[in-house]
């Protein structure tokens, strides 16, 4: 039998706990990660909602920035929910500074406005059906982001009814702006444990 991959969930600030459960609750091992020696022989790494200011802080005080993005180049698989889909964004529309530039997407914070801060919806999702089809999933959106822009490099996975974009790929990183893990939604981290398997037996080969 092989061995399950190690998934990294970024555990500075926001709802780790959530997205921890929901990689075992797939199969794969979660680890918490804080400090640069956390990332080394993870196979995947998850980005959580939280508060993306605060996140940025403590990835750069902690000097998690640059292992992450080493292994972002190494292809390792990323996702990022909500604020961590704003950590993987090249650009920020208020104006901030991007933090790791590994999604060629523009974001804009808290986009939803004041009735809308949260809320549940399902949308249709790429990739996600029988054979890599789009597939219909429950989403929950808290003070959540807008993928205002998406550029040549990514593409988007996921829209509002209204056209609105909210995820979008590039490679192996994943930026969503909802929150997969509050609605019981494990598909797309058994898609991140498949990639991650997948990743661990290419870097041992
Ligand atoms: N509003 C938060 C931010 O801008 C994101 C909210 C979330 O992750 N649920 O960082």
């Amino acid at each position: 039998m092989a061995a399950r991959p190690t998934i990294g969930v970024l555990a500075v600030q926001g709802d780790f706990r959530e997205h921890l459960d929901a990689v075992r609750a797939v199969g794969a091992d979660g680890r918490e990660v804080r400090l640069p020696a956390d990332l080394d022989g993870i196979s995947a790494l998850i980005l959580p909602g939280g508060e993306s200011t605060a996140m940025r802080t403590l990835m750069h005080r902690w000097g998690l920035v640059a292992p992450i993005k080493a292994l972002a180049a190494a292809g390792a698989p990323i996702l990022g929910t909500c604020a961590g889909a704003i950590l993987l964004a090249t650009k920020i529309d208020d104006g901030d500074e991007p933090v790791l530039s590994l999604l060629d997407v523009s974001v804009r914070r808290n986009a939803f406005g004041r009735q809308l801060e949260s809320f549940e919806t399902q949308l249709t999702m790429r990739g996600l059906g029988a054979n890599g089809r789009a597939g219909m999933l429950q989403a929950v959106f808290i003070r959540a982001p807008q993928i205002t822009a998406v550029g040549p490099a990514a593409r988007v996975v996921a829209t509002l009814d209204d056209g609105r974009v909210v995820g979008a790929a590039q490679g192996s990183v994943l930026g969503i702006a909802f929150h997969p893990e509050l609605a019981g939604e494990l598909r797309l981290h058994r898609a991140l444990a498949t990639a991650a398997h997948r990743f661990a037996r290419r870097r041992r080969s």
